[in-house]
């Protein structure tokens, strides 16, 4: 597989395009200003951000029992109820989405190249769509693709065959680019992909009995990966 050039390059979204700590963390804090003005004291504010990054685990969490959650847990000066959260979250959540340092760059990088450039992200369309539209990143995509649309999720190997389809490339020509080890690595890879792992939260998972194509810490990595491979 390693004789293909490469063709495209696929990007997740959550932690790999998009910031997504920095987005969640800014939703909160308007969450807080909006629901928990009466709280003045900073250091429990503190408190409830580290409480809410912790209980929404990196977004790999079924959103209406994370607010459901918070519900119950918040003190509250009048009880939302998790409804009215939820919707709360789908109208401002997205307007706080802020790009992951290096990104247009990284996607420059492929055009430079004549990569074809896909986007294959889990979640719902319309919070998916609606932060790929904030940060501007549909222009620069030939295929987006979310599993809300597709109704299978990543690591299904067809949901892979099905963005590789629309792109017009083979799995072998093409690169995948995410921070979750079985999503975005492994998951690609079962459809014949490489896969690059950008190291966030998530540490390599050695279960999964394969290893990364490369590995990079940073999305402007990917430029010398471009450049300094002879698969060009
Ligand atoms: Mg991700």
């Amino acid at each position: 597989m390693s004789e293909h050039a490469v063709k495209a390059v696929i990007f997740d979204l959550d932690n790999t395009l998009m910031d997504r700590d920095y987005t969640f963390g800014a939703f909160s804090r308007l969450l807080i200003k909006d629901y928990l003005g009466h709280i003045q004291d900073q250091e429990k504010v503190r408190d409830i951000l580290g409480y809410m990054r912790i209980a929404d685990a990196d977004g790999y969490r079924e959103k209406r029992g994370f607010f459901e959650e918070l519900v119950e847990r918040l003190p509250w000066s009048q009880k939302p109820d998790a409804d009215m959260l939820y919707s709360y979250y789908k109208e401002h959540y997205m307007k706080e989405a802020r790009l992951m340092k290096g990104a247009m760059e990284a996607i420059q990088s492929c055009r430079d190249k004549g990569y074809k450039l896909g986007m294959l992200t889990n979640g719902l369309y319309e919070i998916q769509y609606g932060k790929v539209l904030h940060l501007g990143l549909e222009k620069h995509f030939d295929v987006i693709l979310t599993s809300g649309e597709a109704g299978i999720k990543k690591p299904d190997r067809r949901i892979y065959e099905m963005i590789l389809e629309r792109l017009g490339t083979s799995g072998e020509e093409t690169v995948f680019v995410g921070d979750h080890p079985e999503n975005d690595i492994w998951g690609a890879a079962q459809a014949g992909m490489r896969g690059i792992f950008l190291k966030r939260s998530f540490d390599w998972d050695h279960t999964l009995g394969m290893e990364p194509w490369k590995r990079i810490k940073e999305l402007n990595e990917l430029e010398g990966i471009w450049n300094n491979t002879i698969l060009n």
